[in-house]
């Protein structure tokens, strides 16, 4: 028996991380597979952003995540400025949950990691404080890794200034952009995962 056959625990999870990093770059075929990250504090949107991309749907109803839960999609086809190269990514969702009390966990889940959305809730400012520790956590784990923010629930959010200079200062901090979605009417949803796309490619 291989020692890698062996079930349960940390030895799964690191088996599983295995099987889905990303393998070398088969760049000239142009399609690339990339592990990317969701990361947020509890309820931001993670889980029904990646449902709504994965899947087209969207659930009302809370959808506990256990753990991470990896999921892949085919994102459209990104090009280089002035018709230049054509890249096209399948994603490896990584949507993760309940790690906010253990860093070290979470750090396992990051690695091998091209970017993430980090994601805040526009109805809740103090999410987008929240996202500081996540997002220099995972940079810590994944240096050239790229962030896209994301402000979600942009159907409950009536434009308070207020929270969109939070997120822009935080973008700013990051050296990054940020997009408001709304996982329940789909809106911006696929133009955030394609902006992230286009960030791990150095497109602007
Ligand atoms: P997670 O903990 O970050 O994975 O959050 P979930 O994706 O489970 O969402 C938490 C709750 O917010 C659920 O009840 C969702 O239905 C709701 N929700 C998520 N995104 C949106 C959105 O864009 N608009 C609205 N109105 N509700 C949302
Ligand atoms: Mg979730």
């Amino acid at each position: 028996m291989r020692s890698d056959d062996a079930g349960g625990g940390a030895d799964s999870r690191k088996r599983a991380e295995k099987k889905f990093l990303p393998p070398a770059d088969r760049a000239g075929m142009g399609l690339v597979k990339k592990k990317i990250c969701l990361l947020g504090a509890f309820a931001v949107g993670k889980t029904s952003l990646t449902e709504r991309f994965v899947y087209g749907r969207f659930e009302e109803k809370y959808l506990t995540t256990v753990g991470v839960k990896i999921s892949q999609k085919m994102v459209p086809p990104v090009q280089a400025p002035g018709g230049g190269r054509t890249v096209q990514h399948a994603f490896l969702i990584w949507d993760l949950a309940g790690l906010e009390k253990f860093d070290h966990v979470a750090d396992n889940y990051f690695r091998g990691a091209a970017g993430a959305l980090a994601v805040a809730d526009l109805t809740r400012p103090e999410t987008i404080e929240e996202l500081k520790r996540f997002g220099t956590r995972f940079r810590s784990v994944n240096p050239e890794a790229k962030l896209v923010l994301i402000g979600n629930k942009l159907d409950l959010f009536d434009a308070d200034r207020g929270t969109l200079a939070r997120l822009e200062r935080l973008a700013r901090e990051h050296a990054t952009g940020f997009i408001l979605t709304s996982a329940k009417s789909g809106a911006r949803v696929e133009e955030a995962f394609l902006e992230l796309s286009r960030k791990i490619e150095g497109f602007p």
